[in-house]
């Protein structure tokens, strides 16, 4: 596809003039320091029809023609229409499934439940639809001759098994930030196996936060955060994914937990983008939940977003959004309050018995989606949530990344947290009538009691 590079543009979200080019290194607006966001020429956009946009991307969901088989890439105008397709670093990320959540619907008394798996994608968390577009960019830069040495992100997890993995795939060094002994081992693993350079610093994501910014300002390393609006970009196509798989049309609720804050600015941006070109004729409301240990926003909301304050975040087992000063706070509050948004709140304890209860019934949630689940809950008894509504929950991650927490539950050795639903692997000699007395009355007590 040949590529027109003055199609889409970095302006200051805050609204200051100037227009840069997606391939200029450059974070926050030159005049107020404030976050940046992508634009795009909407009257060329236009030229297209609405029916033009919807067949052009059923006909590319899951092709294999390079790159239109990604999700993200098979709405590359909508995204980003600046790299030339040799240079698009993909791994066909996103098109994840949505499914009914049928059982665990029922128990919660509502019908149309869905949850939409954002784990399922190459390196097992939404993280992927961004960073396709951020590294794709860099590549691109990189082949226009432009010095970019390499990439870096602070990260809790997440972000740095994105980055490694695009990284490496475009064989563009990647520096990863952690805090040191507050990812999972499978979070710290991926960017180890991927080469990434992997530093863990005695501080938490606020802390890798502030020093990967200081070294993305002074030495020239290309900054993969999402401050860095590129990353929103790709992430605004889970939204638009939703409403395609619904056949264009929109739930009542969408619900994800938060913590930087990057993801549901991210998800708004794209229902938005949609609704302006008419592929959608109303918005759903969204709900942002956090944990009742990092809930900046939680607080903000409770004085209608009248102020902000920054916190220190406690340690919390949703240890991908353990961030006290979210840097897209101001891009999440704009976008709760265009979809009349609620945030909530979930504690340790209802976090580790949400994840178990829906795991229960099918799921394999991480404990993320676990938050956003608590959330569905407190909405739903406070009858905010009506029954009959379509409810979409996003799981931001697989819960594979985060065996070690599941197998403390289910040992009853997370500390603080009572383990109302565990299930203890039963040990016993290999003797037929043992295993079979042990079947019997295992059935027996957990199937036909009541
Ligand atoms: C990054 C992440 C989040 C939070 O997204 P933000 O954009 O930081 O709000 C939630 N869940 C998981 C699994 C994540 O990796
Ligand atoms: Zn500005």
């Amino acid at each position: 596809m040949s590529v027109d590079r003055d199609q889409s543009w970095f302006e200051c979200f805050g609204g200051c003039d100037g227009r840069w080019p997606l391939t200029k290194v450059i974070y926050r607006c030159p005049q107020c320091e404030g976050l940046l966001t992508v634009q795009h020429d909407k009257a060329h956009w236009k030229q297209t029809s609405a029916a033009g946009w919807k067949a052009r991307f059923l006909d590319r969901a899951h092709a294999t023609e390079w790159p239109y088989g990604s999700g993200v890439w098979g709405k590359r105008e909508l995204v980003c229409p600046v790299v030339d397709d040799e240079n698009v670093v993909s791994m066909y990320e996103g098109n994840t499934n949505l499914f009914w959540a049928k059982r665990l619907g029922d128990q919660l008394g509502l019908q149309d439940l869905w949850l939409k798996l954002c784990g399922n994608t190459h390196t097992g968390s939404f993280k992927d639809l961004g960073m396709t577009v951020l590294v794709s960019v860099v590549n691109q830069m990189r082949c226009d001759g432009q010095n970019i040495p390499a990439v870096a992100c602070a990260s809790t997890g997440d972000t740095s098994a994105a980055l490694a993995a695009y990284a490496a795939y475009a064989e563009i060094p990647a520096i990863v930030l952690l805090p040191k002994d507050k990812v999972s081992i499978a979070q710290l693993v991926q960017p180890i196996a991927n080469g990434a350079i992997t530093i863990s610093l005695e501080t938490d994501f606020d802390g890798c936060m502030e020093i990967v910014q200081e070294i993305s300002e002074k030495d020239g390393i290309y900054l993969a955060n999402s401050m860095n609006s590129l990353r929103i970009e790709g992430q605004k196509t889970v939204g638009m994914e939703i409403v395609q798989q619904f056949d264009w049309e929109v739930p009542d609720w969408i619900i994800m937990p938060g913590g930087n804050l990057g993801n549901v600015s991210a998800l708004g941006k794209g229902l938005l983008e949609f609704y302006e070109l008419g592929l959608i004729d109303k918005l759903p409301r969204i709900v942002c939940a956090q944990a009742e240990r990092a809930n900046p926003l939680y607080r903000s909301y409770q004085s209608d977003f009248e102020n902000f304050e920054p916190m220190e975040a406690g340690t919390t087992i949703a240890n991908a959004i353990q961030i006290g000063n979210p840097v897209s706070y101001e891009r999440a509050i704009a976008i709760l309050k265009r979809f009349d948004g609620i945030v909530e709140e979930a504690t340790e304890q209802e976090i580790a018995d949400a994840v178990a209860e829906a795991d229960r019934t099918g799921l394999f949630n991480c404990p993320h989606t676990g938050v956003a689940l608590v959330a569905l809950r407190k909405l739903l008894a406070r009858g905010e949530i009506g029954t009959q509504e379509r409810v979409v929950v996003i799981s931001t991650a697989h819960g594979l990344k985060f065996t070690d927490f599941k197998v403390k539950y289910h040992q009853g050795l997370l500390e603080g947290i009572t383990s109302t639903f565990s299930n203890k692997e039963i040990v016993l000699s290999a003797n037929y009538t043992k295993v079979r007395d042990e079947i019997f009355h295992q059935i027996e007590e957990r199937f036909e009691a009541s």
